[in-house]
């Protein structure tokens, strides 16, 4: 794992001679995009594709409901995680040059306190106040496109989910950087 200070110095990449695809959008796209722009990017690509990816991101945590539709979904739009495995299965015959985490940290979420939350906690709660502030909660539903913006109330059950995932899941670097070569 390479720390931060290799990634932000710009005279590293030029040693790949930067003809590579890069991407922070794979996260958003549905599975049919998602493998043509695969196949894609390895057209195009001469010897190296570079990634930036949410590091295995639990999309889950920042689910929010559309007040409209009822329409479940990921703040960001995010739907699909990646992680270095689940790349180098869909980039077959690419090699692992190098990858790291970076980025500040955000904590995963476990799955099983999740499913809790979501199933018996209202879903107003399911974004508190302290992950997102109030300027940056205006959305728009993918679906029925209204948009809205989702308030938090408090709940018991929510904050006792999230209080237990403290002790469950650590923090983690938010962003993945892979490098794959021919
Ligand atoms: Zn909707």
């Amino acid at each position: 794992m390479k720390d931060a200070k290799t990634f932000d110095n710009p005279s590293y990449y030029e040693q790949f001679n930067w003809k590579a695809p890069k991407s922070e959008l794979l996260e958003h796209l549905e599975d049919m995009v998602y493998y043509k722009t695969i196949e894609e990017m390895k057209k195009i690509s001469r010897k190296y594709i570079l990634l930036t990816v949410p590091n295995g991101e639990i999309i889950e945590k920042d689910f929010i409901e559309c007040p409209n539709c009822g329409q479940i979904f990921n703040r960001s739009y995010h739907l699909r995680s990646l992680s270095e495995n689940k790349i180098k299965e869909c980039f077959s015959g690419y090699r692992l040059v190098q990858s790291f985490e970076y980025g500040s940290g955000k904590r995963g979420y476990s799955p099983f306190l999740l499913k809790i939350k979501h199933r018996l906690a209202p879903s107003s709660s399911w974004i508190p106040n302290y992950w997102t502030r109030n300027q940056s909660r205006e959305t728009m539903c993918p679906r029925c496109e209204i948009r809205f913006t989702y308030g938090y109330r408090f709940d018991v059950l929510g904050l006792l989910c999230d209080f237990l995932n403290i002790v469950l899941s650590p923090h983690k670097p938010y962003w993945l950087f892979v490098l794959l070569g021919k």
